[in-house]
């Protein structure tokens, strides 16, 4: 729910300021558990709403041209993709309004650049109306000073926790993660590690079983792509911690959702199999009488994600969400444990429109606003037609793969 503003506290209205609320039309944030209003009422949005000194209405993308600054949250790629849907279908442009946009997801300013007057990489607690005002910051830039984006910026970290807030970050290091490559980690006092609702629950080893719903990571089929990726999760860390739950001899069903990644640079239809097998094992040497456990696994395709030590690595489009369903997506069903894998896997498309904003550059970012607006998969001839096979020096983005299919 969108905060209300208190009336009788209104601040006074000097410039008009807004906060842009995308449409969230293409359902993104809602297959990430989130509504369309989620841009607007992160803990980071609100507090920069609450720090203004001057009102600030939330508006959609077509009443921008009714304000003079608009202010524009920015916490994943997807929201970059939402904007640009909406910045075409808007029925009216920005007018003079000065767009600002800024949060943790704001990485490359390229897909946005034509709309953009200001950006701010990451926290913007305690200089927003500084930045309203057109101060200068190491984390900010401003398109009339720096119009090719030559400047180095660096991206603002939170010096404390907002209202609510239990912990910035994670003490994990995976190689493909972009949340705790581009955050310094900050934990409230008291934190404890392994509770359903905080931001480490998917390290494994921390993660206190019990009965009812948990959500965990495993991040790979493999010890030996975990290992690669520097994801700590072991097979033998796995069966232990599922057989001492299952020793335990509850009544009620054990829930577990763990996140899986799939189509890591080294990985393939053919060893697709090979690996459920491997994992199909693993699970079954946990298993045995006692508690009821149901392991729910959420397949996300790679994506080499900016700031990472894997933000260069090559990407292979395969799709995954059929080579899945072709194996099916039941794993495992023996005495106690069923594991099963869940039907939301995201296709081919949505990882390449992913890609393409995460590397689009200056000179391809119209083409990019283009295909990440558009319904269709590309093809190999589209990559060819828009010269998207290299990408500003991040890489290639592969169109075939390598067996050939
Ligand atoms: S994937 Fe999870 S455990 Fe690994 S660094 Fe990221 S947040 Fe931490």
């Amino acid at each position: 729910m969108i905060a209300q503003y208190d009336l009788f506290k209104r601040k006074e209205r000097g410039r008009r300021i807004c906060f842009v609320q995308s449409s969230g039309r293409k359902g993104r944030h809602r297959r990430k558990g989130q509504d369309a209003s989620s841009a607007v009422d992160s803990f980071g949005a609100r507090a920069i709403r609450a720090e203004l000194t001057e009102q600030c209405d939330i508006v959609p993308v077509d009443k921008i041209a009714d304000y003079d600054i608009a202010l524009v949250s920015i916490t994943s790629v997807y929201e970059s993709e939402n904007l640009l849907v909406d910045i075409a279908a808007a029925k009216r442009g920005k007018g003079d309004a000065t767009v600002i946009a800024g949060g943790m997801g704001m990485l490359n300013v390229w897909p946005l650049y034509d709309w953009l007057d200001v950006a701010v990489f990451g926290r913007a607690e305690g200089q927003v109306n500084g930045i309203v005002q057109g101060e200068s910051y190491p984390n900010v830039w401003r398109k009339i000073a720096d119009p090719e984006l030559a400047g180095s910026y660096e991206i603002r970290q939170a010096t404390e926790l907002l209202p609510g807030e239990k912990g910035i970050g994670c003490p994990g290091k995976c190689s493909y993660c972009q949340y705790t490559n581009i955050r310094r980690p900050l934990v409230s006092r008291g934190y404890k590690a392994g509770a359903v609702d905080n931001v480490y629950e998917d390290i494994w080893s921390l993660l206190k079983l019990k009965s009812g719903r948990n959500i965990s990571a495993w991040d790979g089929m493999t010890e030996a792509t975990r290992r690669r990726v520097c994801k700590p999760v072991t097979d033998s860390g796995i069966v232990r911690k599922l057989q001492a739950h299952r020793a335990l001899g509850l009544t009620r069903t054990t829930n577990i959702k763990t996140y899986n990644i799939i189509g890591y640079p080294w990985e393939t239809p053919t060893t697709y199999v090979a690996d459920l097998a491997e994992m199909r094992s693993v699970i079954a040497k946990a298993d045995g009488p006692g508690s009821r456990i149901l392991i729910m696994m959420l397949f996300t395709p790679f994506s080499p994600e900016p700031f990472t030590p894997m933000q260069n690595e090559n990407v292979e489009f395969h799709n995954w969400r059929e080579i899945i369903e072709a194996e099916g997506r039941a794993v495992y069903k023996g005495e106690a444990i069923e594991a099963f894998i869940l039907p939301q896997i995201a296709g081919p498309l949505t990882l390449q429109k992913r890609v393409a904003l995460n590397r689009c550059g200056r000179d391809n970012r119209k083409e990019i606003g283009r295909f990440v607006r558009s319904a269709v998969t590309a093809t190999p001839d589209f990559y060819r037609r828009f010269g998207f096979e290299e990408f500003g020096g991040y890489g290639y983005l592969s169109v075939g793969n390598r067996e050939g299919s």
